[in-house]
């Protein structure tokens, strides 16, 4: 059986594989390759070797993946259910071969069959599944989850087409579909037994029944759920959890009668309507209006995934009193809010509970954590679309909300204002549900991302709530997997960390702190440089042929990476640019760091402004790089289709990493984790995670610059514009008028005259405000770059106090304070004891 000698060996650098694995691994490839993908090796494409590889792995997996879920189940232990709308996974196929401890030996058994595993590794597309931080944090979630052996599913839908692929035509973006599945998923399993009925629309009637009232939902419309599961393999391949995804069925295919009559594109209809729920990811930032498929979209996996759980409990336990101590249900963001409702309507509706019963239940299993601060970015819906699409969850909402609302009165008696504070339906805005305050009162712990957030929220959107239902808000701050943020995207720095720290490093990367001792020393410097400028040459390459922009590997690499959007100051940066370039003119014998900016980002589709700020990099990188006045000093570039695998490529070779967002707007961030992981030094606001991150850094070693989260409150409350500060900073103002006047757009010279105006009269992201002080910091750290010593040492104590930051101490907070659940000790038993069979358990 393939599988059962498994999960291989974690061989130490330069050790050599076993030969009996590799003449197994190599067979099971060639056979796979045969009667699987059905091709001949003469004339095997590379994706076919790439398919035929990963299901060689998967198989190896499935075999972990059955004996652990049997285990999970035979002990009856609590599992964890992690609902969310999106799940940014990027590629598994070296990711699962890096967590069994594969990698080496199916990069020699490839090797021996003709196919180099980086070529390879490309053939797999991104599974784009999610817009950015809040998809990609579900994605680290599964991994730590199954590497800290919490037995675990995640519920998603299982998007036809992903985040839309983004061109730069002429310097503007460009969006077209993301067809990550038209190669099929081999990491996939279908389930089509596993399918759920999901309702839409109709009426409610009420009849007595015993004396009480029952509501009976007769829906006008069903949908089908099928099951689409993913294995995601822990690190050292002892445990693997499932991704569950969903994808809608019509559960009538094809009318016909209608057919028979001829009209063949009506008799699909329904067909149609019911699969345009999974067809695409929505981009966020997306305007509220007409977004019915959206609300049917939460619902649908909303739906499913609780008649999914719901089911294995009573097949496990037979009745659903104690729900809440087997199942810890996460709310990811407010889109899977409706799960509050829904399992009111399954306990009380559909398994008789009485409602206070239920409503008990209901809180102890779910648990919500919020992603934003802004009111008007938590979700709300019209009543109106609501009665018309989920009637008797509106019913339920209304029943939650007289309870809801009478603890309010109770506790401030005739505060109406309060009531109309904390009410779940919103009586000011044309009547709206708000999901954000649903999800509040239906979980037993609320959570912010990083320790600011979670303060904040306390303050701002959850203050009444908060006052309501005291202790339930608490702060998990974000975390990423380091398997893929360290070791598979920085291979070179993991094995110099693995010949620093030891090999118990890649379990504990607390040892990380052993670095502290090197951190000064100049022969470890020289080899800590030489792998960064591996990493950068890497990307320089990639420049080179994407771009056709020679970059030098020794300039700083100042990198920002992120979505595109207002609050994230892409503008503050460029605007920096275009200040830099003109000192450089002015001056171009002085003694000027060269530096590369680099940026990579999408904007939505709709974000009219976001998509301009796009263009204005593209324009001004277009001037400057082709200018010969400031010899090469300065390159800006913007890398297209930012997306994990790229990610992965630019954050070794960061130097700088802009973290520089309006302050208070920030949750976490999740980004500046993976950047300074790698040794980038940060450039950015007390906002989110970077305040973490300063704490455990130290001062010394990161650059902070620029307004408060409190000073940019009191600001915005004496105006928004910034003439004074323009005037009073001549760089800025002669910066601001350059992209006015059409310095970077000869042919357009009105294109940016609203991002002018902007700046100057409408800083609401503060980007003028805090433009002075950005351009200092700048300065300061073009100071410490000449001095290679003073920089390499604060970069190799960035990567030695990152260990917080990983997902796996996130995880096991979310474990033991809101899920209670048992997880897995710091070290797997094989480390423990060199050479113990690894069993059981
Ligand atoms: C980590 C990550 C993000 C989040 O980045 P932030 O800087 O925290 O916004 C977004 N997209 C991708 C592809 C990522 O890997």
């Amino acid at each position: 059986m393939p599988g059962q000698s498994l999960p291989g060996n974690f061989p130490a650098p330069g050790q050599p594989v076993d030969e009996l694995v590799l003449a197994e691994i190599k067979s099971a490839i060639l056979v796979k390759l045969t009667l699987a993908v059905g091709k001949d090796a003469g004339i095997a494409t590379t994706r076919d070797w790439y398919k035929a590889a990963a299901l060689a792995l998967r198989d190896r997996i499935v075999h972990r993946w059955l004996i652990t879920d049997k285990q999970s189940y035979d002990g009856g232990r609590k599992r964890v259910y992690y609902l969310s709308l999106e799940f940014l996974i990027g590629r598994l196929f070296t990711d699962a071969l890096n967590n069994m401890g594969l990698l080496p030996i199916f990069e020699t058994a490839l090797g021996d069959l003709g196919v180099g595993l980086s070529d390879l590794r490309k053939c797999e597309p991104d599974a784009a599944l999610g817009n950015g931080g809040l998809g990609r944090l579900a994605a680290c979630f599964m991994e730590s989850m199954a590497t800290l052996a919490i037995p675990a599913i995640g519920y998603g839908i299982r998007y036809d087409f992903g985040l839309f692929r983004q061109i730069i035509h002429d310097g503007w973006q460009q969006e077209y579909p993301d067809e990550w599945l038209s190669f099929g998923n081999p990491w996939e399993f279908q389930r089509p037994e596993v399918v759920y009925h999901v309702h839409f629309g109709g009426g409610v009637e009420h009849v007595e029944v015993k004396g009480r009232d029952r509501a009976i939902w007769h829906p006008a419309e069903t949908v089908k759920a099928v099951a689409y599961d993913t294995p995601i393999v822990g690190w050292r391949g002892q445990h693997v959890n499932a991704l569950r995804l969903w994808s809608a069925r019509s559960a009538d295919p094809l009318n016909l009668d209608v057919f028979n009559t001829g009209d063949y594109l009506g008799a699909s209809a329904e067909e149609a309507r019911a699969e345009s729920i999974c067809k695409f990811l929505y981009p966020n930032d997306e305007s509220p209006a007409g977004r019915e498929l959206r609300l049917r979209q939460e619902y649908f996996f909303v739906s499913a995934s609780l008649q999914d759980l719901v089911k294995r409990h009573l097949s496990s336990d037979g009745q659903l009193r104690g729900l809440a101590t087997k199942a810890a249900v996460q709310l990811n963001d407010t889109h899977p809010s409706l799960a509050v409702a829904e399992l009111m309507r399954i306990l009380v509706d559909l398994h008789n509970f009485r409602w206070d019963e239920a409503w008990k239940i209901t809180v102890a299993t779910l648990s919500y954590t919020n992603h934003t601060l802004l009111p008007e970015a938590l979700e709300t819906w019209p009543v109106e679309l609501f009665e018309r699409m989920l009637p008797r969850h509106l019913e339920i909402i209304y029943r939650i909300n007289v309870n809801h609302l009478a603890l309010a009165d109770e506790r401030c008696p005739g505060d109406d204002d309060f009531k109309a504070s904390v009410s779940l339906i919103d009586e000011k805005s044309g009547r709206r549900v708000r999901m954000g305050q649903l999800a509040f009162v239906g979980s037993h712990r609320i959570n912010g991302v990083s320790a600011m957030h979670s303060d904040l929220m306390k303050e701002t959107v959850f203050h009444d709530l908060n006052h309501l239902y005291q202790g339930r808000i608490t702060n998990k701050t974000n975390g990423i997997t380091f398997r893929r943020w360290l070791m598979l995207a920085n291979p070179k720095l993991t094995e110099l960390l693995r010949e620093a720290c030891g090999e118990a490093v890649l379990d504990d990367p607390s040892r990380l702190g052993l670095l502290e001792a090197r951190a000064g020393d100049n022969a470890f410097q020289q080899q800590f440089r030489a792998v960064k400028h591996h990493n950068k040459a890497a990307l320089a390459r990639l420049i080179g042929e994407r771009l056709n922009v020679k970059i030098d590997p020794s300039a700083l690499f100042d990198i920002q990476i992120k979505r595109i959007h207002e609050y994230k100051r892409q503008l503050l940066n460029i605007l920096e640019a275009v200040a830099l370039y003109h000192a450089i003119k002015d001056d171009p014998q002085r003694d000027w760091v060269p530096r590369v900016k680099i940026f990579a980002g999408k904007a939505a589709a709709s974000y009219r402004y976001a998509k301009l700020i796009i263009k204005l990099i593209n324009d001004v990188a277009e001037v400057v790089n082709n200018d010969p006045a400031i010899g090469g000093k300065l390159k800006i570039v913007f890398l297209a289709d930012y997306n994990v695998s790229l990610a992965e490529i630019i954050i070794p070779a960061a130097d700088l990493s802009e973290q520089i967002s309006t302050a208070g707007m920030e949750a976490s961030g999740t980004g500046n984790m993976k950047l300074a992981l790698n040794g980038a030094l940060t450039i950015g606001t007390l906002d989110g995670a970077n305040i973490e991150i300063r704490d455990h850094v130290g001062t010394e070693n990161i650059a902070i610059f620029g307004m408060e989260a409190m000073d940019v409150v009191v600001r915005r409350r004496q105006g928004l514009d910034a003439t004074d500060v323009i005037r009073r900073s001549p760089q800025l103002s002669r910066a601001i008028s350059a992209i006015a006047c059409g310095e970077f757009s000869p042919g357009d010279p009105d294109r940016f005259e609203s991002i002018a105006h902007a700046l100057r009269h409408h800083d609401h992201y503060m980007v003028s405000a805090d433009f002075d002080s950005y351009y200092e910091c700048q300065r300061g750290v073009d100071a410490r770059w000449q001095v290679a010593p003073a920089w390499t040492r604060a970069s190799i104590l960035n990567v030695a106090r990152m260990p917080w930051f990983s997902s796996d101490r996130t995880i096991r907070e979310y474990a033991e304070e809101i899920w209670n659940v048992p997880v897995r000790g710091v070290l797997p038993q094989t480390l423990q004891e060199p050479g113990a069979q690894r069993g059981a358990g």
